[in-house]
Formats: C-alpha cells, sequence, structure tokens
C-alpha cells in the first residue's frame, strides 16, 4: 500500500507519452499534418507532459486556463495551478490552422517531431499581464520574461499526445526517471515521507547541510537535476551527478538519497516558480520540497524568502507537497561547524562565502578550495573537469 503523496489533482499520473507501440503510426500521421515550432521552454514543458510531471493537464492551457493561472494561480476548474503551461505560434502559421485540427509538434531547433495537438483553442495574451503576474516584472532583462515577451501572438491550446522524449532518456540514461519510476523507487525503498532537494549545481558544504537538514525528518531525499538549457558556466550534467555521488558515498548513511533529473528548462519566476517546483514535485512522489534562499530567482528581482512566504498564502487544500524552508547554510568559523541564518548568531565576516565566480577563478589558478567550504572527494571531480583541456 502506498503511502506515498498522492499525485497533483488526479487518482494517478497522467503521462501524455503515447505508448511505443503506437508512436511510429503516429509520427508519419504527424508528418501529413502542419508543422507547429517549439521553443526550447515549450519543448521543454512538452517533455514535462509527456513523464507525467505536469499531471493533471492534458495538453497546452487554453484561455481560461491561462488567465486564471495567471491571476488566481489555479485553472478554471479551481485546481491550483501556479505557471500557465502555454504554446504560441506566428500569426501567419496561426491564420491557417482551424479550431479542431490536429497539427505536429516539432522542436524548433532540430525538427524533430514530438508531438500532436488537436488545437480547440486559438487566442492571443496580454503578454505584461502575464509577466506582471507570473514573474511580478515586465522587465526584459529578466530572461523569463524576455521570452514570454518574445514569443509568437497566438497562443494554442488542446490536448497533447506526446511521440518523443528527445536525447533525454539516452543521454541521462540511470539519471532520467520518469514520476512512476521515482514513484516505485520510493516504494522500493519502503520511503514514505521524501524531499525533493533542486540543484543545478555539484553539491558543496552548504547544500549538504541543507539536504541532511531534510534527510532528519524524512526517509530519504531525492536530488533531482534539472537536464534542461545550460547556462554559460554551468557544469555539465555528468560531472555534477559524479561529485554528488562522491559526496553522497562519502557522507550520507547509504540508502537515504536517490540521483535523478528531469527535463526543465527554468523560467527564474522566483517564488512562483518554487511554487509549481512542489507541484510536480508532487506528481514524483515527494511530500516535501527543500526551498532555500532565493529559490528560482534571478537578478535581485525577488527577495531572498519570498519564495518561502509565497507558500503562506495559498489555500491549505491546494498542495500536498510542503516546502521545507530553509535559510541560507554556510560554514562559520565562530560556530566552529555548519550552521544557518536562523542558527548562526554571528556576523558575515565569521562565516566562509565563495561565490560562483570566485570558486571558478579559484579553480582556474590552482588554488585550494577550503575543506569547510566543499569536500575534497567534490573538490577532486570539479578539479578534474577544470583542468580537462577539451572543456568547451
Ligand atoms: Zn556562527
Amino acid at each position: 500500500m502506498s503511502n506515498l503523496v498522492p499525485p497533483h489533482g488526479a487518482g494517478s499520473l497522467k503521462p501524455l507519452l503515447l505508448p511505443e507501440a503506437e508512436r511510429a503510426e503516429a509520427l508519419q500521421r504527424a508528418g501529413r499534418l502542419k508543422q507547429v515550432p517549439l521553443s526550447s521552454r515549450e519543448v521543454s514543458d512538452l517533455f514535462m507532459l509527456g513523464m507525467g510531471a505536469y499531471t493533471p493537464l492534458d495538453g497546452f492551457m487554453g484561455e481560461a486556463d491561462w488567465r486564471d493561472c495567471c491571476e488566481h494561480m489555479q485553472l478554471a476548474d479551481g485546481l491550483f495551478w501556479p505557471i500557465p503551461i502555454t504554446l504560441s505560434c506566428t500569426q501567419d502559421l496561426g491564420d491557417t490552422i482551424d479550431i479542431g485540427e490536429d497539427v505536429a509538434l516539432v522542436d524548433g531547433e532540430t525538427g524533430e517531431t514530438l508531438g500532436i495537438l488537436t488545437v480547440e483553442e486559438k487566442y492571443s495574451i496580454d503578454r505584461e499581464f502575464e509577466c506582471s503576474h507570473v514573474f511580478r516584472t515586465t522587465d526584459n532583462a529578466h530572461p523569463g520574461v524576455a521570452k514570454v515577451m518574445s514569443q509568437g501572438p497566438v497562443n494554442l491550446g488542446g490536448p497533447v499526445r506526446a511521440l518523443s522524449e528527445g536525447h533525454f532518456p539516452e543521454t541521462y540514461a540511470g539519471l532520467y526517471f520518469r514520476p512512476a519510476e521515482t514513484r516505485a523507487m520510493f516504494l522500493e525503498k519502503g520511503w514514505s515521507k521524501v524531499a525533493a532537494f533542486q540543484t543545478r549545481n555539484p553539491m558543496h558544504r552548504s547544500h549538504e547541510h541543507l539536504a541532511k537538514i531534510a534527510i532528519e525528518i524524512c526517509d530519504g531525499l531525492l536530488i533531482h537535476q534539472v537536464l534542461g538549457a545550460l547556462k554559460p558556466g554551468d557544469i555539465p550534467a555528468e560531472v555534477r551527478v559524479a561529485a554528488i555521488d562522491a559526496l553522497t558515498k562519502n557522507y550520507f548513511v547509504s540508502g537515504t538519497v536517490l540521483q535523478a533529473g528531469y527535463p526543465i528548462e527554468m523560467r527564474y519566476a522566483g517564488p512562483r516558480e518554487a511554487l509549481l517546483h512542489a507541484v510536480f514535485r508532487q506528481n514524483f512522489g515527494c511530500s516535501h520540497l527543500v526551498v532555500g534562499r532565493d529559490h528560482a530567482g534571478v537578478g535581485d528581482y525577488y527577495g531572498p524568502y519570498d519564495a518561502h512566504h509565497i507558500f503562506d498564502t495559498l489555500p491549505e487544500s491546494s498542495l500536498k507537497t510542503q516546502p521545507l524552508k530553509i535559510d541560507i547554510t554556510f560554514y562559520c568559523h565562530k560556530c566552529n561547524g555548519m550552521a544557518t541564518g536562523k542558527t548562526c548568531p554571528h556576523t558575515a565576516a565569521d562565516r566562509l562565502a565563495i561565490s560562483g565566480t570566485r570558486l571558478r577563478e579559484m579553480f582556474a589558478s590552482g588554488e585550494s578550495i577550503p575543506p569547510e567550504f566543499s569536500r575534497p572527494e567534490v573538490v577532486a571531480v570539479l578539479r578534474e573537469y577544470y583542468d580537462d583541456p577539451g572543456r568547451q
């Protein structure tokens, strides 16, 4: 009997990926349909729909869902949903598509056919309305805002059948797990309370401390990596995995941690995105989500604890997955150990802080990384990566 949290708003997961046996015929049919090119964000959302991470959505949102989602963080039927999941196209293409028509969804970069959408709605949106609600800003310098502002003027809504998961299952074999699979893994381990720890970085001691706080109060921890598009300076997933393996093997109790990755592209919507992260973690079977300082933020668009506070504003039935709100973590010389902003009474000068930029400089110049900042086993993996002359 499963004691895991149920999927969001549904009795069972709703992966939209067609069973493999039906895909070849559907792909053939898709070849004869009008082709709608998807942006990288839309592709990542289609993959999330395909794997069941966006249960119970059955495709890209229509206008009523879009509007309620922006304004009230819910779908038109009242179900909690914090960020619109939409698909756009150009005016010219939109004009040729009839309501009720099936169109092929293709990756705008690779041309691969990824799915079929039955167009139930065509509508145009007020992009500033969306951005001011979702991102709390309309500043084009915000990367999430810039994507919304540059999308096509026509939104297409309707149910989707996904036909591919792109390169993810192959590229990230052993890391790419669908919600049904993480749930099965948790059950096999006998876990009911599982915390998700979101990361797109290798884990240093501050992350280790966050992770261990979560393990203290849960049965286990899912270290859940973002596998979507990288930013310049990001460390590739396979290096992150090796670094995290080096950490967990040496410093965690065996059997308390699992690693997995998922194909989202970050929107950097700060507090709203923290809520989306909680929604799909519920689908992955996680009862808790570690929400640290400035979760999913970018620049200084959000206050450091906005992503904590937004959970307090929700009606109680919105989410089963609960936030583990944790303050900034660090090594403090006066505490003589790891601490958080909530437990350490000392000053910034007593706390060890190394920025990502500074850390890259230290690796580049061969400086030693203090063991209070990062475990030597983790440093060794990263040093090998930074020293590799073939590295891009
Ligand atoms: Zn201290």
